[in-house]
């Protein structure tokens, strides 16, 4: 109807139709207010109402405790990589699990206020997801680090590292939501928006109570958490409309039967892929098996030329951006909770026609 095609692109990503219809229902006139969401007042009635509304709804689908705040920053994911060591360290001392480009652009920023202390380094090809016992864990760390989905790289993490009472720190930009996880078991979630969760140019973090402390160190105002949560994330003007549009698509999870129904048909999406590469001599996986991601699916053809032409035809049949990060080459399919069955099940028969005709 609307003409669209189907968007593997890593982020900003291809959003629920149903979410845009819902935007462009509102956009000149939310609900009888006689204005758009995007003109709104972050102080007037009608906005504080999205405002609430959008926590109490992203509250219920993660199923979050009481002790856990839930900020909207402005700065995308890549603020927290200074953000998290600067309201973090207190005795001085981190550990970072590297396991991909994001977690090492985090400790490097992190370096710069503290010891780091790498607990794995996946090195250059990061192919992998550690298990416990490869992991180089400090005693006397303020808190862990990782990454739980290389959005590059095609790998996630499938069971979270063990840390004892020293909380753990993960950046979910391109899984969150995509399954059910235990807020529990983490000091601090957070996530760049514009993957599973909504637009760009917002952050969401979601921090347990006890680690908004004050660490007595010099930050600028807009990256301290306690001041974020005293104000509500509204010390100054909040990004509105991208706080609007993830609330759209938190109730669109909610809607579907909820993060367990979607990490069900996620599953199913990302098996329709690797059972293709798994069983074919022409598709190679970029991951260790055991560390795959369902969200990012990274595969390389037998040469270049062959990935080049892939990306080409796919292209022409209405599939786009498929091309692997510039460091790892080849293909990658993201397929995040907002792209159908549908799209996935027609990139795997082009996959298989694709092979026959050029094996
Ligand atoms: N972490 C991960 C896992 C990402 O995929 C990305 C962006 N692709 C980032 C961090 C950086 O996000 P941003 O561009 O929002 O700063």
């Amino acid at each position: 109807m609307y003409d669209r095609i189907y968007n593997f692109a890593a982020g900003p990503s291809q959003l629920p139709l149903e979410v845009l219809e819902e935007i462009s229902k509102d956009l000149f006139n939310y609900h009888g207010s006689g204005m758009s969401v995007m003109e709104m007042s972050h102080r007037s009635k009608d906005y504080l109402a999205i405002f609430e509304e959008v926590k109490a709804t992203i509250k219920r689908i993660m199923n979050i405790p009481d002790n856990y705040q839930i900020l909207f920053i402005q700065g995308g994911a890549t603020e927290e990589f200074s953000a998290i060591p600067l309201n973090l360290l207190k005795k001085g001392k981190a550990d970072y699990i590297i396991t991909g480009n994001f977690s090492k652009k985090a400790a490097e920023e992190a370096k710069k206020y503290g010891e780091i202390n790498i607990a794995y380094d996946g090195k250059e090809d990061y192919v992998h997801i550690p298990s416990q016992n490869e992991l180089k864990l400090s005693d006397d760390a303020d808190y862990v680090y990782i990454c739980a989905n290389n959005t590059v790289y095609g790998t996630e993490w499938q069971n979270y590292p063990k840390t004892r009472d020293i909380p753990l720190v993960a950046d979910m930009s391109s899984d969150i939501c995509s399954k059910v996880i235990d807020i529990n078991d983490f000091g601090l979630i957070y996530a760049g928006c514009q993957k599973n969760f909504g637009i760009a140019g917002l952050g969401l973090v979601i921090i347990r109570d006890d680690l908004l402390y004050d660490n007595g160190i010099t930050k600028p105002v807009l990256m301290d958490y306690r001041i974020q949560a005293k104000n509500d994330s509204m010390y100054n003007t909040p990004n509105t409309f991208a706080i609007y549009v993830l609330g759209l698509v938190a109730k669109w999870i909610e809607n579907k039967g909820g993060i367990k129904e979607l990490q069900k048909i996620n599953e199913k999406k990302a098996r329709l892929l690797y059972d293709i590469i798994d069983n074919s001599d022409f598709y190679k996986g970029h991951a260790d098996k055991d560390s795959r991601s369902n969200m990012n699916i990274t595969f390389a053809l037998p040469d270049k030329e062959l990935d080049e032409l892939f990306v080409k035809e796919a292209t022409k049949a209405g599939m786009v951006s498929l091309k692997g990060y510039r460091t790892v080459g080849g293909i990658r399919a993201s397929i995040y909770n907002a792209m159908p069955i549908e799209a996935v099940e027609k990139l795997a028969n082009f996959m298989k026609n694709f092979e026959k005709e050029h094996k």
